[in-house]
């Protein structure tokens, strides 16, 4: 098994016929070009695209990985709508909750649910997105996770079994030490990822 790390929670994972991309999103601050956190040349070899969540670095370039590589992709199902009898995904380029990309392979999942992909294992995992904060230069916005809100939309981490291996992938999560039995306040780790792989 081959593990690639991009930046921010960009990931290939290669092992025998697949070929792995999580979170096929954009490098948001330099210039606002929005340049690929994948190299353009990985893409048609890609197998399956798992997306943790909507925001521009970790989504920005989905539909157009799907499109160069005819792999599926695996996300939240509150990612997708179905309008007028198509299926939609949350448009990766489009301001807002605007469900206006229509995707030919997908694979949707919920919190604690399990799916059988390919001869792969996926269980969903509860992700909690935190508040994030733009900075320009002396300017800064903070956008915070709410039911209409486009920042953090969609946010589930992912229990991946393949080839006897586990890969486990939160995307953007706060981490809630109480949980981990630290007797301290939830702590947030914005555009953080714990990777775990055990054999
Ligand atoms: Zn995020």
């Amino acid at each position: 098994m081959k593990i690639a790390h991009y930046l921010y929670n960009t990931f290939i994972i290669e092992s025998n016929d697949k070929k792995i991309a999580i979170d096929p999103g954009a490098l948001f601050f330099y210039f606002f070009r929005f340049t690929t956190l994948i190299p353009k040349s990985e893409w048609k070899d890609i197998t399956h695209i798992f997306v943790t969540h909507g925001d521009i670095d970790h989504y920005w370039h989905t539909d157009r990985v799907a499109e160069a590589s005819n792999a599926p992709i695996i996300c939240n199902k509150t990612m997708v709508e179905n309008i007028n009898g198509k299926t939609l995904i949350l448009g990766p380029r489009d301001r807002g909750l605007a469900f206006t990309t229509p995707i030919e392979k997908l694979h949707t999942i919920s919190v604690d649910e399990t799916i059988k992909v390919d001869g792969m294992s996926i269980t969903g995992i509860k992700a909690t997105h935190g508040p994030f904060t733009f900075k320009f230069g002396p300017f800064s916005k903070t956008l915070h996770p709410g039911p209409k809100e486009r920042i953090g939309w969609g946010a589930i981490g992912f229990k991946i079994q393949l080839d006897g291996k586990t890969l486990v992938n939160l995307g953007d999560t706060l981490l809630h030490e109480k949980k981990m039995e630290r007797n301290k306040e939830s702590r947030c780790f914005n555009d953080t990822n714990w990777w775990k792989s055990s054999s």
